[in-house]
């Protein structure tokens, strides 16, 4: 490992990938707050739709935004936004849960572009530290996973060995971009890197119109896709706003290494109906009921899963250990509850559910 860096973040250029997506818009939200000029990776800098919002911040905050048009899928497009950057937040990655190919739409992109990233890494002195955005998908596949694990709980120490390209294939991308971004890191000394493995992110997008299956999830609340219904599956849940402190700690704290799993609450599906059910309850179709894992199985093709995954996952609690985040990054994990209403009152208020 290199020596131990130090930055404010201010001193350089910072560089974001996949910087209209929901995590990435927290965080440059809150680098161009803390004064940083952040260089900005976009597949087309010229789509307002996407760019505005951002912009909107900038325009508010001591920092300065500049966009570079970069794809993960094109070699060396991110070397010209990463001269001078001493470090590099590696957001960009698809989070789509329904693809028509895995391999061209989540794996491709998620490991092709890391190494991509990885590789203008190596050939930019100026960069000492990577923060790559990863998940607790890299860490397991289904919420049986947790059963054999010291006191039933995931750690940093677990990988997923359980999804492939035909299964999980989201999941899969993740933990195969994780583990060769660390065989790329671990070839080197001279940056260090950081990974963050936060669980299913949940609260307001900076915009409201993200790609994040976040928004898609929150969606079948509203749209009636639940309605009968709800599996009684453990799930992890975290705020947006604390996924974004979690990166900027993971690069400013000189002491941060390894994988830090982010993630505020061990919950259950059913929590997130439960937390909107005081304010939106009469006006939504929100699940009420726990649907007995037989019947989830049974009809599993016709809600768009696999009876594989009704097995594997209903009836299993999600724990997972974020002690790490809170000892060395300083997290502090904000409730959920408020997250979850004010992203749902944003997604009406946008209406993204009509
Ligand atoms: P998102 O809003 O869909 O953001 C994904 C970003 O990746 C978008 O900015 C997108 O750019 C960019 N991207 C996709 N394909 C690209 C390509 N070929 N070249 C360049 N950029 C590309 O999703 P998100 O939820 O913020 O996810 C961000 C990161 O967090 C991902 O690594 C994801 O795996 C991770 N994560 C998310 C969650 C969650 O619950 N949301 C949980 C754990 C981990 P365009 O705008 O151009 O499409």
């Amino acid at each position: 490992m290199s020596d131990k860096f130090s930055t404010s973040l201010t001193q350089h250029p910072v560089l974001v990938t996949g910087a209209t997506g929901y995590v990435a818009g927290w965080l440059i939200h809150d680098l161009l707050a803390m004064g940083c000029t952040v260089h900005a990776c976009v597949r087309n800098p010229n789509d307002k739709n996407k760019t505005r919002y951002l912009d909107e911040i900038a325009a508010q905050a001591p920092g300065e935004l500049h966009y570079f048009k970069s794809d993960l899928l094109q070699e060396g497009s991110y070397n010209e936004a990463m001269q001078g950057c001493e470090v590099v937040f590696h957001t960009a990655s698809p989070f789509i849960l329904e693809v028509e190919d895995a391999q061209r739409d989540l794996l491709d992109p998620a490991v092709k572009g890391t190494l991509n990233i990885l590789n203008s890494v190596n050939n930019t002195a100026s960069v000492k530290r990577v923060v790559l955005t990863s998940s607790v998908a890299a860490i397991y596949s289904d919420n049986i996973d947790c059963q054999d694990k010291p006191h039933q709980t995931l750690t940093e120490a677990h990988w997923n060995t359980g999804s492939s390209l035909s299964y999980n294939p989201y999941l899969f991308s993740k933990v195969e971009a994780e583990k060769a971004a660390w065989d790329v890191a671990k070839k080197q000394n001279r940056w260090d890197m950081v990974t963050i493995n936060p669980s299913l992110v949940m609260g307001p997008g900076v915009n409201p119109f993200a790609t994040s299956d976040s928004f898609a999830l929150l969606k079948q609340f509203a749209d009636g896709t639940t309605k009968f219904g709800m599996p009684d599956a453990g799930i992890g849940l975290v705020d947006v706003r604390d996924v974004a402190k979690a990166h900027i700690q993971a690069a400013i704290r000189s002491e941060a290494s390894g994988r830090y799993i982010v993630s505020g609450v061990n919950a259950k599906l059913m929590c997130i109906s439960d937390y909107l059910q005081p304010t939106y309850g009469e006006d939504y179709p929100l699940p009420t009921s726990i649907v007995p894992k037989f019947l989830a199985w049974l009809f599993a093709p016709l809600a768009g899963t696999s009876r594989k995954f009704i097995k594997l996952n209903v009836g299993y609690a999600f724990t997972a250990d974020n002690s790490k985040s809170i000892k060395e990054l300083g997290l502090q994990y904000q409730p959920l509850s408020p997250a979850i209403n004010a992203m749902f009152k944003q997604m009406k208020d946008n209406s993204l559910f009509d």
